[in-house]
Parts: C-alpha cells; structure tokens; sequence
C-alpha cells in the first residue's frame, strides 16, 4: 500500500491526475479477462507520457502500456504495478493534402472513416479494426493481407530515457504484424501517414464492404481478441490461414472452461462469461498441439499475454 501511495504522490507532483487504483483488468481488454492492476494512469499529453515512465523506472515499478487492449490477455492475477493508457487525449487527427496526423490514441476505425469521408484512400482495411493507432502501429496490424506499415511515414515515440524522437518508417523494422517497438518498448505517442487521392464512393463502397464481410465472419457477441494465431504470408500461400488449419484439425468448438474455439470463425477464442487466462492459455496449448500433428504447423501466437509481473510474452512455447 505504501509503495502504491508513493507512486501516486510522485504523479500527483508531476500534474498526472488521471490516475485509478486497483482496476479490474478484465474492464480493459476485449476478452473481459484478468484481476485487479495496481494502477492505470492515462497521460494528458507527451510530457506526462514521458514524466511517467521516468517515475516508474525511478521507482522500479513494472509497467505495461496499452491501447484499447484489443489483442492482450491478461492474467488471473492481475499486475502488480501500472498500467500506462494511451488513450484520450491523444485521439486526434490532423490532414493536411495527403499527410495525416494521428495520435496514438485515435480509434483506427474512426481514422478510416474520416479520412475516407474527404476521399482519401489506403486504410480502408482497418476500418472494421477495435484497437488504436498507437496499438496497430506496434503490432503492424491490418486486414486483406496488408499493413499499416504500408503507409506509414514516421512514428514519434518516447524513449524509455523521456526523450521524444520521430523514427523515420524505414527504422520500425516493420514485417508481417511485428514492429521494433515490441521489442524497444518505446511509446507511441503520434503517427504520420501519406494516403492517396481516391473516389469516395469507391472507398466507402469498399469500407462497407470489408464491414459487411467481417460481421458475416467473425463471432460478434462473445468478448474476444481477433486472431488468436498469426496468419503468416508464407503458410497462408502454401497451406492457409489458422482459421483452416484449425477446422481441419477437428478442434472448432473445443473449449476449456469458458474459453472455447468461436464455432463462427475457429482462429478466434471467445470468453463464453467467466473464462480465465489459464482457460486460455491451455486451450491455445491444445489447439496448436492437435493442428501440429494433424497438419504439421506449429502455429505462433498474435496476442500479448502479460503477466502479473508485467512481461510481454509470446505463448509460443506453450503445447501438450
Ligand atoms: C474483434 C477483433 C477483430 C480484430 N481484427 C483485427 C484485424 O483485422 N487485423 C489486425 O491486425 N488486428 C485485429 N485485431 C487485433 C487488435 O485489434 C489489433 O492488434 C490492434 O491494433 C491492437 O490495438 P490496441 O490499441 O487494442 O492495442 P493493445 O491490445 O492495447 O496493445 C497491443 C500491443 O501494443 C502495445 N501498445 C499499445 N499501444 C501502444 C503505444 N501507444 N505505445 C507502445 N506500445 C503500445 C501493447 O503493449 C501491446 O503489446 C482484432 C481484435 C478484435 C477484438
């Protein structure tokens, strides 16, 4: 309690008001699973975003910065220290000719919409995306086999040392659904894009088609977090995606407590009402053991498990 106390004066010092204790993760992803953090913190601009993490790492505080926590899990447990929002008051966009500006918090659906609105063109495919631009950059998201990567001019972080710096696109060491910033842990605080002159018509004919596609697709009730497996470009071409390795395997509507295989779209885990990360964790175990000796891929993960002591890790390792 003390040690929780401290941080909160140190952020209070430092103008962070922003600042909720013992948040129930489970509010803050889209599988609706996890214990109580510590703490959420969400800065009001770039200088609280860097005084954060230097009070933090001052302290020796684990902490976990999320988006809209469209493609974590959380553990049972909980975390045992803060976790760094990006949300709100960086969801601005700015357009100027071709470039648009986006802060790290604007929702990706909301940035498709508007910059599809004056007839600009290139990300219509997040369009039907839950997460925040910060969150796609990091994963190098997208849909209909392309990336924002594809468009991205610079991304401006902050440096684990406070510092702001724009890192040019060609330094993000972007490949399929994987960026230098979930290795530097940097911050992402805005984006820079260069889009094309487009037809509205055509672009809004094209989002509502992508819309439409995905609700017939993917499970719309039950919390999830998109794909579970990634789908890489390589095994897509030769064997394809998760989703029919998967079915083929026999494991759609496996589940493990409240975790089961989406009978919808059998690349997405859904949270039946009270399934736990364990639930999960040993239900992607299963699922990628049975596709292994049924279709001989050993399929890696997308999402970010964190754990109680603030680790990102990959569940890779995980099988029967
Ligand atoms: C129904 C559904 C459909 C989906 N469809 C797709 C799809 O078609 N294509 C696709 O690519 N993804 C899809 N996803 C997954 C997810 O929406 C994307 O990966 C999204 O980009 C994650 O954004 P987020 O803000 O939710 O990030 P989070 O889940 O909050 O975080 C993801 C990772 O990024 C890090 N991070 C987040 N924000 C920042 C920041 N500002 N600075 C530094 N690190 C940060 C986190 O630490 C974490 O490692 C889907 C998810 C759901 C639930």
């Amino acid at each position: 309690m003390e040690r929780i106390d401290k941080i909160v004066q140190k952020f209070r010092r430092s103008g962070i008001r922003n600042i909720l204790e013992n948040i129930p993760l489970s509010t803050q992803s889209s599988w609706r699973i996890g214990g109580p953090a510590d703490l959420l913190v969400e800065p009001e601009g770039v200088k609280q975003v860097a005084d954060t993490i230097l009070i933090l790492t001052e302290l020796e505080v684990p902490y976990v910065v999320i988006g809209n926590g469209t493609n974590l899990l959380f553990d049972d447990g909980g975390l045992r220290g803060v976790i760094v929002k990006i949300a709100g008051a960086f969801s601005y966009i700015l357009i100027d000719g071709l470039n648009v500006i986006g802060g790290a918090g604007v929702p990706v659906c909301r940035l498709a919409r508007r910059v599809g609105d004056i007839g600009l063109t290139g990300i219509e495919h997040i369009v039907g995306i839950p997460g925040t631009l910060g969150g796609l950059v990091v994963m190098n998201g997208g849909s209909q086999r392309q990336s924002i990567s594809d468009v991205v001019v610079d991304v401006t972080v902050v440096k684990l040392n406070g510092q702001s710096v724009k890192v040019p696109s060609r330094y993000c060491d972007f490949s399929y659904r994987s960026s230098s910033f979930q290795e530097s842990k940097d911050i992402v605080v805005e984006v820079s894009l260069k889009l094309q002159r487009g037809d509205i018509d055509d672009i809004h004919r094209r989002m509502l088609e992508i819309l439409r596609n995905r609700r017939n697709k993917f499970p719309g009730r039950e919390p999830n977090c998109g794909s579970v497996f990634l789908s890489d470009p390589t095994t897509y071409k030769e064997i394809g995606p998760p989703g029919k390795m998967i079915e083929e395997a026999g494991c759609k509507g496996w589940s493990v407590g409240d975790a089961q295989v989406s009978a919808k779209h059998a690349n997405f885990i859904v949270n039946l009402g009270h399934a736990s990360s364990k639930d999960v964790i040993e239900l992607i175990g299963k699922v990628r053991q049975e596709v292994y000796e049924q279709v001989g891929v050993w399929l890696q993960c997308e999402i970010k498990c964190i754990t109680v002591s603030g680790e990102t890790v990959r569940l890779d390792q995980f099988g029967n």
